[in-house]
């Protein structure tokens, strides 16, 4: 794998958008996609203007109202999912070294996570919508009342950097599946894997020209330009809270609507009756996993009293022991930051976290190298009002408080700005019942990390976001409902203006 990166680095790749089944010349503004690793760069992504949005969005918008993609059969559209799905794992391996080299994941996690679920995607929106159907109401008398689902038309899916290829191929899994067309703008951070993945689903032809479309660049510049396009009918939007109500913004002035999946700062509530080895091997996959750089990241950890001493004391011995290295290495458990910007952002917040009372347990500071590596970090803290534990870090960074009574833990869990995962170690069935009911998240997850099953929902509450991603919750963000009432009987009418 380590050929893959020299290949590229003495070879930049160039990264243009695609519209209408052709890709762009390389134009614009070119800025480099840098290997967080080694900090050199390995492409040049030529950056989508104004006018470059607008060709895609047209595109986009012609594919949709000529109809080969809206007016496909349900059986034509799995076809094309499913050979989406099929040509994703037959480049598995090239896929998930491209994300590896520009995200500086560990190569073992983007092979055997990121690359499967990005494919299944497809495959599951491609049996969803085999299933799928509207919905009849019979119970007012001489009526039958319908009620079916419509794509919604061009979706803007604009993608963060921190699971590149994964999340935004749940978008268009989504919105390809309710017969949309599309235009993808990924992180100008993170371009490779999904520049790569047009490259691949044009040359096999998989879809009609323009059903999808890619823009690439800055998001003050390109990401703009398509949110604000009069011609698109939704966004769907991964990434930082404070973009998300930008794009908001930016829809509300045309009544659009849009689906948000935002931040988090999620509680990893640790009973005492809990595993506690399971328990602790799941906070170090909650905190750690993905370089800690994960919006559902359970890093915000509460540990009862009664086992306080012992799981920080393993949780904090544990974490010195990660092994932080080069990405491709299979050894390795963290690769580098993103960028630099990044290092500084966890430094200021290792400064905020000790001149606010908190204990530094491990880490808190830089490896020298030339790429952007940082030592795993755990703060324990007697108070949650501290920014340490308000404040998403999105990085290999954790910290811990203790607490004695499930009402308590409980206030302070739901004592946040976001809501998006509240996780729970408990062997007490009820009290995990009880704790799903009173988190205040889109999602609890009892006795597991990080799980996802697109069956389910998910999306975060308050300033985690807005809508659901996973079966039903992307239909209601890609398609609009209509209603369709039909009298079934003539019952006499008053005859307005007939005199009677
Ligand atoms: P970001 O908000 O900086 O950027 C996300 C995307 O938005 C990028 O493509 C960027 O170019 C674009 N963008 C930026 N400004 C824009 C604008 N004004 N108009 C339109 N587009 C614009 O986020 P990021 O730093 O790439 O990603 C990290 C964030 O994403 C974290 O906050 C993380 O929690 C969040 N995230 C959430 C989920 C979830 O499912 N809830 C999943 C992954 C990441």
């Amino acid at each position: 794998m380590k050929d893959f990166r020299s290949k590229l680095m003495s070879n930049p790749q160039t990264i243009t958008g695609y519209a209408a089944g052709a890709f762009a010349a390389p134009t614009g503004e070119a800025i480099p996609v840098i290997d967080p690793a080694t900090g050199t760069t390995v492409a040049v992504l030529h950056e989508s203007d104004g006018a470059e949005v607008d060709t895609a969005v047209a595109a986009a918008r012609d594919a949709f109202r000529a109809g080969p993609w809206a007016g496909a059969s349900v059986a034509d559209r799995q076809r094309a999912l499913h050979a989406i799905h099929d040509a994703i794992l037959e480049h598995a391996e090239e896929l998930a070294a491209l994300e590896t080299l520009n995200t500086g994941i560990p190569f073992i996690q983007t092979k055997n996570i990121h690359l499967p679920r990005a494919a299944q995607n497809f495959r599951f929106f491609a049996e969803f919508i085999n299933q799928d159907g509207g919905e009849v109401f019979t119970q007012e008398p001489g009526y039958m009342s319908l009620v079916t689902y419509e794509p919604i038309g061009v979706c803007a899916l604009i993608g963060p950097w921190n699971m590149p290829l994964g999340l935004t191929a749940m978008k268009m899994a989504g919105a390809l599946a309710f017969g949309n067309t599309c235009v993808v703008k990924p992180s100008e951070i993170t371009p490779l894997t999904l520049a790569r993945l047009f490259e691949i689903i044009d040359a096999k032809g998989i879809l009609p020209p323009g059903v999808i479309n890619l823009v690439n660049g800055r998001g003050h510049v390109t990401g703009e330009a398509l949110s604000a396009h009069p011609d698109i009918d939704m966004v769907s939007f991964t990434g930082g809270t404070e973009t998300g109500a930008r794009i908001l913004g930016a829809l509300a002035k045309g009544i659009k609507g849009g689906a948000m999946e935002l931040g988090g700062k999620s509680p990893s509530i640790v009973f005492a009756d809990a595993d506690i080895e399971r328990a602790l091997d799941g906070a170090m996959l909650g905190s750690f996993m993905n370089n800690g750089q994960m919006c559902l990241a359970g890093s915000r950890l509460f540990v009862h009293e009664q086992v306080a001493d012992e799981f920080i004391a393993a949780f904090t011995t544990r974490t010195k022991a990660l092994r932080v290295g080069d990405p491709f290495d299979p050894a390795t458990e963290i690769g580098p930051m993103i960028n630099a910007a990044q290092v500084a952002r966890v430094a200021s917040y290792v400064e905020s976290g000790l001149g606010q009372g908190a204990t530094l347990l491990a880490g808190g500071g830089q490896i020298e190298s030339d790429g952007f590596f940082i030592e795993p970090t755990v703060m324990q803290s007697n108070s949650n009002a501290l920014a340490i534990c308000q404040e998403e870090i999105f990085a290999p960074f954790a910290t811990i408080q203790t607490f004695s009574d499930e009402d308590e833990v409980i206030a302070r869990a739901n004592d946040s700005a976001f809501g998006l995962v509240g996780y729970v170690w408990t062997a007490d069935l009820e009290r995990a019942l009880r704790l799903s009911r009173r988190l205040a998240t889109g999602t609890v997850l009892v006795n597991t990390p990080i799980m996802r099953d697109l069956r389910t929902g998910f999306g975060g509450v308050r300033q985690s976001g807005l809508g659901r991603e996973g079966a039903k919750g992307s239909r209601a963000m890609f398609t609009e409902m209509k209603s369709t009432i039909i009298a079934l009987e003539r019952p006499a009418l008053p005859r307005m203006g007939t005199g009677n």
